[in-house]
């Protein structure tokens, strides 16, 4: 697929406000600041498809993109910031748990996180969930080119192991939106996804 050509079709608050004929949706998931919105401008090469921003926990909707027909990308709400009051990290959180749990159409999962902070219990719960329903995943350690090369390789294997010890054969690669590393990667496995 032609990643470049994806483009913006909506924001929800819930599922219950996305259209329901999107086909194959693929969901972008991390903590608040891991790199999430910077990585799909980078996948699909725009500046500012997904907006980035430094301010953790802005982002609080669902935004649906379309890629091709039938294939679409979600960038789902950041998770666990600090800074908000407690009901609307509720809320959020309620409609990020929905979404992953009753679209129909989501067919695999990005959970991305930040290599210096990586498998936080979030991140973990939700990898553990997604494997136990069956549902594909691929994680991305984000911000690789803050570390130095053999510290990043030592940081890959050692994630790449307690992933396998605490939830089985998941797919854990490098990301860097700065430098490119592992976004051929991530859109051969999406392809997989979506073309399968
Ligand atoms: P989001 O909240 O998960 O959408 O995260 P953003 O994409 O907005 O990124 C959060 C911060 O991390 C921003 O200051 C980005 O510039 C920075 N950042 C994101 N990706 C990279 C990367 O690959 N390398 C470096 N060095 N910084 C990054």
């Amino acid at each position: 697929l032609n990643y470049r050509n994806t483009h913006f079709i909506t924001s929800a608050p819930d599922i219950r406000h996305l259209p329901d004929d999107t086909g194959i949706e693929i969901a972008f998931a991390g903590r608040s600041n891991a790199g999430k919105s910077s990585s799909l401008n980078r996948l699909c090469d725009q500046k500012s498809l997904a907006k980035t921003s430094k301010t953790p926990g802005r982002t609080q909707l669902i935004n649906l993109f379309q890629v091709d027909e039938g294939c679409h990308i979600v960038d789902l709400p950041g998770y666990g910031f600090a800074q908000v009051p407690l009901e609307l990290k509720q809320k959020w959180q309620k409609s990020l748990g929905e979404y992953l749990q009753k679209r129909e159409q989501l067919k695999g999962l990005v959970v991305l996180m930040d290599i210096r902070h990586p498998m936080k219990d979030l991140d973990q719960q939700l990898i553990y969930w997604a494997v136990e329903s069956q549902l594909p995943v691929m994680v991305l350690l984000t911000k690789a080119d803050k570390l130095k090369s053999g510290a990043r390789k030592a940081q890959l294997l050692k994630i790449q192991e307690a992933s396998l010890a605490f939830c089985g054969d998941v797919q854990v690669e490098l990301f860097s939106s700065l430098k490119g590393f592992g976004v051929d990667k991530l859109r051969r496995k999406l392809d997989d996804w979506f073309l399968s």
